[in-house]
């Protein structure tokens, strides 16, 4: 069990940082489930908006699609409405926001605004060509979200959930011409935040190239100490 340092015991706001493919939402759900807050994927919300269609779902879809980033306002607006909600006082995890600098400087100011200090921030480091390993092989549970992989942690059942036997999906955006564009967005646009982070202080390593167990630990560790 994770033990929280704060009087207040709450764990505050937290940010899983790292390139697509690490494990950020993997290691979220692990997470979580320990702290008892929200996680809070920028991802998820968009793509089950995708999927009901909103009028956020449709703007967004063609630049999910593609590899892209959706807008800074659109990103950080969707951001502030979700963490303004009651269930996010005892802290959240936010999984792939920020995602920018400018998203960065505007959580900043919504943390300010909210009365929390700033986050707790986690880098999944992992390289280029591990990356697009992980991302060709991921495969999702379109009903429960769960996240495989086909060759680190594969299904019992090739193409089926273990968990509610849904068929596994490929998302669109893990396909090859997806992938490079992704990469190259976080690396001109998110791998800046590094820096901005770890001048902030309170910004925390882990390699995210072991077996996923070992990071969920080293991730406890950090989040016990800090
Ligand atoms: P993810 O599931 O985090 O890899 O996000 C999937 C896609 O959603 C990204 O490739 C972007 O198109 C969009 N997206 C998610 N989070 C953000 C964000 N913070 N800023 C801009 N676009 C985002």
């Amino acid at each position: 069990m994770v033990r929280q340092k704060r009087s207040d015991s709450s764990p505050g706001p937290l940010v899983f940082l790292g390139p697509p493919g690490a494990g950020k939402g993997t290691q979220a759900r692990e997470i979580v489930k320990q702290l008892g807050v929200p996680h809070i994927s920028t991802g998820d919300m968009f793509r089950e908006n995708a999927e009901r269609k909103t009028p956020l779902g449709l703007k967004a879809k063609a630049t999910m699609d593609s590899g892209g980033l959706v807008g800074d306002d659109v990103v950080n607006e969707m951001v502030q409405e979700r963490i303004s909600r009651d269930d996010c006082g005892r802290g959240f995890l936010l999984d792939g926001y920020p995602r920018t600098l400018a998203q960065a400087e505007a959580l900043k100011g919504i943390l300010k605004q909210k009365g929390s200090g700033a986050p707790v921030v986690i880098h999944l480091r992992l390289g280029y060509n591990t990356v697009v390993e992980r991302l060709s092989g991921r495969r999702i549970c379109p009903v429960c979200n769960r996240i495989y992989n086909l060759s680190l942690q594969p299904p019992a059942q090739p193409g089926i959930c273990d968990a509610d036997g849904a068929s596994l999906q490929q998302r669109p955006d893990d396909r090859e011409a997806a992938i490079r564009e992704r990469l190259s967005a976080y690396e001109t646009q998110t791998a800046p935040l590094i820096a901005f982070y770890r001048n902030e202080g309170r910004f925390y390593e882990v390699d995210a190239d072991q077996a996923p167990g070992r990071i969920t630990g080293a991730i406890h560790r950090i989040l016990n100490a800090s």
